[in-house]
């Protein structure tokens, strides 16, 4: 009889996925710099713009900072896929919540208990690579800085996934059979609250927000925008310099949230270059990537509910984690082990008792919570080359927007150029950085995308030629702190970009450079 929601659920999961994958098969930007280029495209080429000593400064960065994000997100999906995927995760669910009666505070406790966990795991390598971006002269923070940065991420975890499993096991109480169409559509909705929210209750405890001042930078950013047709809220100035030497801008938010926000490291840099990163960042508002994104997001975590329905559900799974399973048919099998919790404060009625117990039990039991912890991250890692892939092509059509816009591919590639040198980002990335880091095509990429724009257009391009002489201060990575708060039990890569974990949710908040 159970075989009805089951149906059900892998049904509404295929129509889900596939409305995902039509909507990224037909909106992607697969070819976002349309037109023919005269004597040929020319190809992503480091040595053209790139002097020996830059080349070799990429090198050794990426070759200090990438042990630390390979082992962090290794160690991280480990972890998670070994406490869900066996008694361990459960047992440890039962040991922390020993002394708790009520379940939402045994999901409350549960969810602190193991994200803590995670987060801890993943401390030494994200220590390892600060260091490293320390070195660089990337970071520069004050360790203590730095880890309240930590304790803050954490707790903005806390917030969102107590909030998040609270709503979904009491859907798993209250509707055994059908939670999961109630959860999808819980789901969906957070995913578009909190990319709603995220500008205005989240990045403010992070980093402090000034309007950017009156005068010729800001007028021309606003006229920019006006020429372009984008309504622009305003232009912030994030006070980014007491963390990181990075230069960032982004857009977040959209409708009357959105704004452009300009890293205070950016501000020293020419006005012109300034244009083109935010030529850049209208190219995505104007086209609502974030909106857009946001939607898939709300659709894949809808699909992915629904999956984790038939995983959660699925008798053998349960057993292998050790949460005990309830009977086919509503009350729980007596010869299964008892919840652990402490038995009921009155003797109610049996007929009352079964219906209670048979409320918390299987998927409904708060010690499945690594299990579903394991199914998340399990399932978040194999998106992540897809949502790469995706993202990577919407940067480059933003690119191309900037170009289009500024008529300016010299700025560019010097912007480019600066940031590829100051970040320390990867000029060559190999192809499982690609896949599992790179949410933006690397510079010498872009670089060479402006090339091919100023062949289509005729717009000559004068670069000087790559100074041999020494190298400019540093660093990249560090952008990554924020945007991987979600994700931050699960792993940490702060080698770059997102990291294990990276939430479907994180993923569509916000673009970058
Ligand atoms: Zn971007």
């Amino acid at each position: 009889m159970s075989r009805r929601p089951r149906i059900a659920a892998a049904a509404a999961a295929a129509v889900l996925f596939a409305a995902v994958g039509a909507v990224l098969v037909l909106t992607t930007p697969w070819n976002p710099l349309p037109g023919d280029v005269p004597g040929g495209r020319v190809k992503a080429d480091p040595a053209l713009d790139f002097s020996p000593a830059e080349i070799a400064r990429s090198r050794a960065f990426d070759s200090a900072v990438t042990p630390p994000a390979y082992a962090g997100l290794l160690t991280g999906l480990v972890l998670i896929l070994v406490l869900g995927l066996t008694p361990l995760g459960s047992r440890f669910i039962a040991w922390t919540t020993a002394r708790v009666r009520r379940w939402p505070l045994r999901v409350t406790v549960a969810a602190v208990a193991l994200t803590t966990l995670l987060r801890l795991a993943g401390l030494p390598f994200d220590l390892w690579s600060e260091s490293v971006l320390r070195r660089y002269g990337l970071s520069t923070q004050s360790r203590p800085e730095w880890l309240l940065d930590q304790l803050k991420s954490l707790a903005v975890t806390w917030v969102i996934y107590t909030i998040a499993l609270l709503l979904l096991y009491a859907l798993m109480r209250r509707f055994p059979r059908y939670w999961w169409a109630g959860a999808a559509a819980a789901g969906s909705v957070l995913v578009i609250a909190v990319s709603f929210l995220y500008p205005v209750a989240v990045e403010p405890v992070f980093n402090t927000f000034h309007k950017l001042p009156q005068g010729r930078l800001r007028s021309d950013l606003l006229a920019m925008a006006e020429r372009d047709g984008v309504p622009v809220k305003d232009v912030l100035v994030a006070d980014a310099s007491r963390r990181t030497t990075s230069l960032n801008a982004y857009v977040s938010g959209f409708g009357s949230t959105r704004r452009i926000v300009l890293y205070d490291t950016l501000l020293k840099s020419p006005p012109a270059r300034i244009e083109s990163i935010v030529g850049h960042e209208l190219g995505h508002a104007k086209r609502n990537d974030v909106l857009w994104g946001t939607l898939v997001g709300a659709m894949g975590v809808a699909g992915a509910v629904c999956l984790l329905y038939l995983l959660l559900t699925s008798p053998r799974l349960l057993r292998r984690a050790g949460v005990p399973l309830a009977a086919p048919d509503g009350p729980p099998n007596s010869a299964g082990s008892p919840p652990d919790g402490p038995p009921p404060a009155e003797p109610p009625s049996a007929g009352a008792t079964a219906a209670r117990k048979a409320r918390g039990t299987g998927a409904a039991d708060p010690r499945s919570l690594a299990l579903l912890l394991a199914l998340v991250a399990a399932g978040t890692q194999i998106g992540t080359p897809v949502q790469n892939l995706v993202s990577r092509r919407i940067e480059a059509r933003a690119d191309a927007h900037a170009l289009d816009l500024t008529r300016d591919p010299s700025t560019f590639i010097a912007m480019q150029h600066e940031l590829s040198v100051r970040n320390i980002s990867d000029l060559n990335p190999d192809a499982l950085e690609y896949l599992l880091w790179m949410t933006h095509p690397a510079g010498p990429d872009r670089i060479a995308m402006a090339r091919n724009w100023s062949g289509i257009h005729g717009v000559a391009v004068f670069i000087a030629a790559p100074s041999a002489s020494g190298v400019e201060r540093p660093p990249s990575t560090g952008t990554a702190v924020i945007a991987v708060f979600i994700a931050a039990p699960l792993a940490s890569g702060l080698g770059g970009p997102p990291s294990a974990g990276t939430a479907v949710i994180a993923a569509s908040l916000r673009t970058r450079p």
